[in-house]
């Protein structure tokens, strides 16, 4: 038998897919502008199958990509030539969730807001929220390192995962953390967190719950200019709050949100979401400083919300805001960088510039609060030469970051997208560090071969 013959043999009928049509939507993830057709996926439903399609993988020397939504823009879940996709969303059970410890048991893909859904009854939640909670996998979280709105207070998802079980890339399952919060040991399971299944797949994941908050404030600033929003951000943490969440919008972001979902936003150059969250009497004391400090930071317009439906309304157009940038425009590349906080009005004034230099739009929605960048720039791919273009001007706001003391990416990972960049931000020994961690764990470079690490440092240039 060959490997597709011992594969199927694996899997019931129906669950191993090779055929044309059943493999288009596994050709890419929400990065379209990257395809490419994998040999075969495979839907396993229990972590056994998951164990003997890597143990399988692994005799025969296939690449294998673990998937869970395809919502990665970076071409992190983009299939290998020649490779199998681990199809995981019908790993989608949550396996224990219990109140008192505070922790759920999952499978790696339950989608990130069915967890806050299940812990509601108990008075808890899931913290990390990215914007594609309501799709983005729990896996798909992990090998990101998501983040979101609320990461701000609370961390990424590395600080919310307790523990993991891992099949390795040469098909052995471990186990890494556990439940408590005081871990044993090297922190094995951080180790793991966010690096992009280059070194297995997760088929467990224990993630810690928090309780609910008791009481919310949610505030919308208008601001004259891109800058002025963003120097507003760093006087709000100056005067020693920290909110839940730290939002800002353009003008583009503000005309593609209203005119997908009506939020009832004003007409201004730039928004700035802040909200506060926590015990009521602290919540209402921080409210205070916070009034005092963005009447000070020059806000044109202040709403606060008084009731949930106002506070929905105006999370509606910012959680709404990626998609509908479409409406402005046939394509768009979404960029993810982050610079310190402290410079961020520097670099939204200089992404205003590469925009002008370079004649194509740029819409900024982003994580203010973390210093977490989301340039949307817009093109038209059928216009010859555009979509280089819109990546020269995306790598060229990538640059800026390192620059700036920032990053390469703040939450949606470096996949092959970014991994070009690598180089920018480390020297070559760090890159051959990583690679040779890459290289102790795969001998052979199965697990999701071909992303994060440029082929520059196993060149030793
Ligand atoms: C509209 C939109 C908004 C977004 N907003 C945010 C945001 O606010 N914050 C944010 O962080 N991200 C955001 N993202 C990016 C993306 O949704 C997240 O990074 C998410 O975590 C990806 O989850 P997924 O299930 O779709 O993973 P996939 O895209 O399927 O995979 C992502 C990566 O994880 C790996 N992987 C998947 N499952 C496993 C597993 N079980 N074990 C090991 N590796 C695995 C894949 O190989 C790939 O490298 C957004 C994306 C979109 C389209």
């Amino acid at each position: 038998m060959g490997f597709l013959e011992e594969l199927r043999a694996l899997f019931p009928p129906g669950r191993v897919l090779t055929q044309g049509a059943a493999l288009a939507p596994y050709e890419s993830d929400a990065l379209t502008a990257y395809r490419q057709r994998p040999l075969a996926v495979v839907l396993p439903e229990r972590k056994e199958e998951v164990v003997q399609t890597v143990r399988l993988c692994h005799r025969y020397g296939v690449p294998f990509v673990a998937r869970g939504s395809g919502t990665s823009l970076s071409g992190g879940s983009l299939p290998v030539e020649g490779g199998i996709v681990l199809a995981l969303n019908r790993m989608n059970r949550i396996l224990r969730l219990d109140p008192q410890a505070m922790v759920a048991v999952v499978e790696p893909g339950v989608v990130n807001l069915e967890v806050s859904r299940q812990a509601a009854p108990f008075g808890l939640y899931y913290a990390p929220d990215p914007s594609s909670q309501p799709v983005s996998t729990l896996g798909g979280n992990v090998a990101f390192n998501s983040g979101g709105a609320h990461c701000l207070k609370y961390g990424m998802t590395a600080n919310h995962v307790l523990g993991l079980e891992v099949v390795t890339p040469e098909g052995e399952v471990v186990r890494l953390g556990g439940e408590g919060l005081e871990g044993v040991g090297p922190d094995l399971h951080g180790f793991f967190v966010g690096t992009e299944g280059l070194l297995g797949v997760a088929v467990e994941i224990t993630l810690r719950l928090l309780p609910k908050p008791e009481a919310y404030h949610t505030l919308l600033a208008a601001y004259g200019s891109l800058e002025g929003a963003g120097e507003a951000v760093s006087l709000v943490i100056r005067r020693g709050l920290l909110p839940g969440a730290m939002e800002i919008m353009d003008r583009l972001a503000i005309e593609a949100a209203e005119a997908a979902v009506q939020a009832g936003y004003p007409k201004a150059e730039a928004l700035l979401i802040v909200e506060l969250e926590g015990p009521k009497e602290e919540v209402a004391e921080e409210a205070l400083v916070l009034e005092e400090v963005i009447r000070e930071s020059g806000a044109l317009e202040v709403r606060v919300a008084g009731s949930e439906a106002e506070r929905q309304a105006i999370w509606k157009g910012r959680k709404a805001a990626f998609s509908a940038v479409g409406r402005l425009s046939p394509d768009y590349l979404v960029q993810d960088g982050v610079v310190p906080r402290s410079r961020l009005a520097e670099a939204l004034r200089e992404i205003g510039r590469l925009s002008q230099a370079y004649g194509l739009r740029v819409a900024n929605v982003f994580h203010a609060g973390d210093g977490n960048l989301h340039p949307l720039v817009l093109y038209d791919g059928k216009k010859p030469g555009e979509l280089e273009r819109a990546e020269a001007l995306a790598g060229e706001i990538l640059r800026l970051c390192v620059r700036l003391g920032g990053s390469l990416t703040g939450e949606h990972g470096i996949g092959v997208e970014k991994k070009g960049y690598m180089p920018e931000m480390f020297a070559p020994e760090d890159l051959l560090a990583m690679e040779g961690v890459k290289k102790a764990l795969d001998p052979k470079g199965l697990a999701n071969r071909g992303k994060v690490l440029p082929e520059v440092a196993r060149a030793g240039g």
